[in-house]
């Protein structure tokens, strides 16, 4: 059976329905890679006889300092995603796009904007299925053509990946590996997607960032482009540093659960 990270974090008594996801998940990261990587009900259940060991999935960057990781899912979208382009170039900010291989396909030009202006474009899968349900070749398939979409379009090579809905199994760590990507989750989920209004997703999201959280949001809604001009004054206010996220993935001092 494949473990996602939304069963784990119950396991861990933490609901993944709860708005207070993010933090929950900060003291749960500590455990969580570990716990993946040793829990003896997902191994004995996994198809796959040798679990190779491997870094843990990035859910945050230092707790020192003050680098933040703002991600924005699921697009391009025309309509949208020029919008979230504008609000981050009016403050000079870098964020981080992961997009769905097909959909930079149909509109390349909007990619290679967001590219162009200094943000870190990412792996989100080429069609958006939950890869812990499918097999290995299946899987192989959505992050290869995502890589070579993306790399034709760009003239750049993504180095981070993100699974749909961040169910990804351990034991499939070695797919992404294979084609140099790090897979990268979050700390922070805005919620955004179950369009709560703008204020509640402004609430969320500064109620929760400190130091070293990568903060998911989507590139679909009007809700998420309305309230971020003053999520960027607020958190900007509060001295965080906008980073790409792969800047953590280069990072030595990045906090990595123990044990692994
Ligand atoms: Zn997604």
């Amino acid at each position: 059976m494949a473990v996602t990270r939304a069963q784990f974090l119950k396991s861990l008594g933490a609901s993944a329905g709860n708005a207070a996801l993010g933090v929950g998940l900060t003291a749960a990261a500590k455990v969580l890679g570990a716990t993946v990587a040793s829990n003896p009900a997902a191994r004995a259940s996994s198809k796959t006889p040798v679990e190779e060991p491997g870094p843990p999935f990035l859910e945050s960057g230092p707790s020192e300092g003050n680098r933040i990781a703002l991600t924005f899912d699921d697009g391009p979208t025309p309509g949208i995603t020029e919008l979230i382009l504008d609000r981050l170039k009016e403050r000079g900010l870098a964020a981080s796009f992961f997009m769905i291989g097909q959909r930079a396909a149909a509109a390349p030009d909007l990619a290679r904007r967001v590219h162009a202006e200094g943000h870190a474009v990412c792996n989100h899968s080429y069609t958006h299925s939950k890869l812990s349900e499918l097999p290995d070749v299946q899987v192989e398939s959505e992050l290869a053509r995502t890589q070579e979409a993306l790399t034709e379009i760009l003239n750049h090579r993504p180095i981070a990946f993100r699974p749909p809905y961040g169910s990804f199994r351990k034991n499939q760590a070695h797919l992404a590996r294979k084609l140099d990507l790090s897979v990268v989750l979050w700390s922070v989920d805005s919620r955004d997607w179950a369009q709560p209004g703008e204020d509640k997703i402004a609430d969320t999201i500064l109620t929760q960032t400190k130091s070293g959280s990568i903060i998911i949001c989507h590139e679909l809604h009007r809700q998420t482009v309305d309230c971020l001009g003053r999520v960027l004054d607020q958190l900007l206010a509060r001295q965080f540093q906008f980073v790409p996220v792969t800047s953590f993935l280069e990072d030595p001092t990045q906090n990595l659960p123990s044990g692994v």
